[in-house]
Order: structure tokens, then sequence, then C-alpha cells
């Protein structure tokens, strides 16, 4: 047996099945690469699900999450500490608000999210308790968590988990009457995410977003972005919105502000908004801790620059090229995405999503299938251009009969 295989089976007898991992063992990684166990080397283009948008190890993350080790890691909520402050400004200021509710994993934002605009329904649009809805669209991904589960509209994500959390209207994403329709007296939100990341990479119609602000500003609802997946650069924006010129009421942030060290998470929003909280009605013990908000200062201030945007969105332009020369040649039946993030679509001949995924694998590049025939390519946004150029030429490579 392998080095390889025996890390595999090992997890496979000792951890729950949740996952369907590549067979690749990492044991170390430096910016857009990663190294095996036996020392091979791959081409990350993943990037944790833009977790790692500013790459593996990197410096000026590294550096501020050590001298952050060796001062304060954890007070708790039950103290201040000197992070927490500028933080929580700074982030706000990014995104263009005033307040901001940290968490950890992008599954309780979301549900912190829900909370939130609950909250605000009952307490400041005056909907009759119990009554608050929420519009969601089909095919979403918002995380894993009970209340969240119940209004995927995944069979996998949600068999077995009842009951479900009521309270939520799932709507077509892009559909535009049928969201019209769904809104009510007693919807409170409508949460959706600016492009669907777990479903493909699917960016909705022109106006859709627009459309939505609208509707939801003429109604007194709530528009909350889930940009968890979607923001902080990936787009060649800092939040995919702004392509639309929309502003949000509140945007979900998560896996790239933790810069691919620490989880950080947040719901951001106005005053009115998140002021509806008091002591004691919501609450994390690891949310804002220290470490989180020094890591995340350091991201803001990457992304404050405008540089890591900039890259995606020309990086993004070159790749989105090559892709669909693939697809000029019949090897790919669709391409999909903005900024440095791909969904594209396998022509059947060549196998599944997994088994192209697979076959890359062996070539030295990862990347991750997604329901069938997709695959999905979202680069660190500091990969080099030859590297970038390299690990497209191998799709192209691997898609042949
Ligand atoms: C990843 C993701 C989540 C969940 O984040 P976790 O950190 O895995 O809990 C929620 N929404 C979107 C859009 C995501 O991509």
């Amino acid at each position: 047996m392998t080095t390889t295989d025996a890390f595999i089976a090992a997890a496979d007898a000792h951890s729950a099945h949740t996952y369907h991992p590549l067979p690749v063992v990492v044991a170390t990684a430096d910016g857009a690469w990663m190294t095996d166990v036996e020392g091979r080397r791959y081409l990350d283009l993943l990037a944790g699900y833009s977790a790692l948008n500013f790459g593996h190890g990197n410096r000026r993350l590294i550096e501020a999450a050590k001298a952050q080790l060796e001062r304060v890691t954890l007070t708790s909520r039950a103290f201040h500490h000197d992070r927490f402050a500028a933080f929580c400004t700074e982030l706000a200021e990014l995104c263009g608000m005033e307040m901001v509710l940290p968490m950890n994993t992008g599954t309780e934002a979301v549900e912190t999210a829900v909370k939130t605009v609950r909250k605000w329904g009952y307490r400041v649009k005056g909907v009759p308790a119990e009554m608050a809805k929420i519009v969601v669209a089909g095919n979403n991904f918002h995380g894993r968590t009970t209340t969240v589960i119940s209004f995927s509209t995944d069979p996998e994500a949600r068999a077995d988990y009842g009951p479900y959390t009521p309270g939520f209207e799932i709507v077509p994403y892009g559909d535009l009457t049928a969201m019209r329709a769904a809104v009510t007296e007693n919807t409170v939100a409508v949460l959706l995410e600016p492009i669907q990341g777990e479903a493909g990479v699917l960016v909705p119609p022109a106006g859709y977003l627009p459309a939505v602000r609208a509707l939801t500003r003429e109604r007194n609802v709530l528009f909350v972005a889930d940009e968890i997946q979607s923001g902080l650069g990936r787009t060649g924006r800092t939040f995919a919105c702004e392509h639309e010129g929309v502003v949000p009421d509140m945007y979900v942030l998560g896996k790239a502000l933790g810069g691919g060290i620490v989880p950080v998470s947040a719901v951001v929003s106005s005053a009115e908004v998140l002021g509806v909280f008091r002591p004691g009605e919501h609450g994390s013990t690891f949310g804002g801790n220290p470490l989180a908000c020094a890591v995340a200062l350091e991201v803001i201030a990457m992304l404050r620059s405008g540089e890591y945007q900039a890259r995606a969105a020309e990086l993004g332009e070159r790749m989105r090229g090559e892709l669909k020369a693939l697809a000029d040649t019949g090897r790919l039946t669709a391409v999909r995405g903005r900024g440095l993030w791909a969904g594209v679509d396998v022509a059947p001949e060549y196998g599944s999503g997994r088994e192209v995924s697979e076959r890359l694998m062996d070539r030295g590049v990862l990347v991750k299938d997604t329901r069938g025939p997709t695959i999905r390519i979202a680069p660190p946004l500091v990969i080099g251009e030859g590297d970038l150029e390299w690990g497209l030429s191998q799709i192209g490579e691997v898609l042949t009969v």
C-alpha cells in the first residue's frame, strides 16, 4: 500500500463519510501549489472554495497571525479586546455599512442573518409574532445547519434531517415574477447568493439583482446577499453585487475573510438592522476573537488596495477566454462565471465532472466537480499567470476521448 492509500484507508475507517475527496493527501502548500505526502506537486484551482483567495501560506497573513498568537488569542466576548473595534469598523467601512456581527463559519453567519431579519421584522417592520417569512432561491447553498438545510432544494443535503424549520419560501433563481408573487406583507427578507457557487457558478440574468433590489425596497423587505463565496475579490470586485450596481441591506461574509487560516464570518448591515440585538440575545464563544480579528484586519487591508480584485478581473478575463475556446471546440458545453471563478460543463463523451477531476489530479491540477458534468474552477487570486495558463492547458488536454 502506498503512503497515500494508507492515509486514505485510515481516514475512511475513522471519519464519518460526509465527503468524497479526490484521492490526494496534502502535506504542505505555498501560494497556488500543494505538495502531497509522496512529494508530488499540484496546482490548486479550487482555493478552498474561495477560502484561500490570497493563496496558501500568504506571508502577510501568516505574519499577522503569528504576531497575534504571541499577544492574545481568545478573550470570549465577556471582555473587550484591542482588535475588536478596528475589525468591526474597518469591515463595516469596506462594506459601506454601519455594523458588524462576527461569527466563525459561513453557515453560522447565515443562521445569524436569519435571526437578525426575523427580529427586525417583528421589532421594526411590525410583522405579527411567528409569521415572518424569508424568500430564498432554488438550488441555493447557504450551509449545513438544520435551519439552513430546511430551505435547501438538494435532496442529499436534506434527507433524514427533518422536521425542518418553517418560514421559508423557495422560488426559482433568476425568476423575478415568482419572486414578486412570493413576497407578502409578512416577508422580512429575500436571501440570495448573487452568483450561485455550489449550484455550478450560476450567474443570474442581467437585471435580476437590481430588480430584486427595487422590489425589496418598495415592499420594505431586507435584501440579504450571501457573499460568503462570491465576495472579497473573487469576481473581480469586492462584492459580486457590485457588477450589477446593487447595494443590499446586508452582506453575509465568510470563507476568504479568515485568510485561509482561521474561520471568520460576519453579518454586516445598517445600525437599524443590527441594532435590534440586546446583550444576551445572540452570541458565539469564538466569534470576533483576537486571532480572527487580526487575520481578518489584514485581509481587509489587502482588499482595500484593490489589487486582488483587479487581478481577479484580469486573469479571469483570460481564463474565460481559454475556457470559451474549449467550448467552441465542443469539449465544454457551458462556461459560466465572473472574475477568477468559473463553472464549466464537460461534454458527456469526456466523462463526468468527477472523472475529469480525477484525470486532472493525475496531471497535477486540482479542481472539484459539482453536480454531474460540472467542474468548478476558483484559483487563488495570487496564482501566477504562467501557472494559470498551464493549469488551463491541462484541462484542454484531459478533454480528449
Ligand atoms: C461555503 C458557503 C456557505 C457555508 O460556509 P461554511 O463556512 O462552510 O459553513 C454558505 N453560503 C455560501 C454561499 C457558501 O459558499
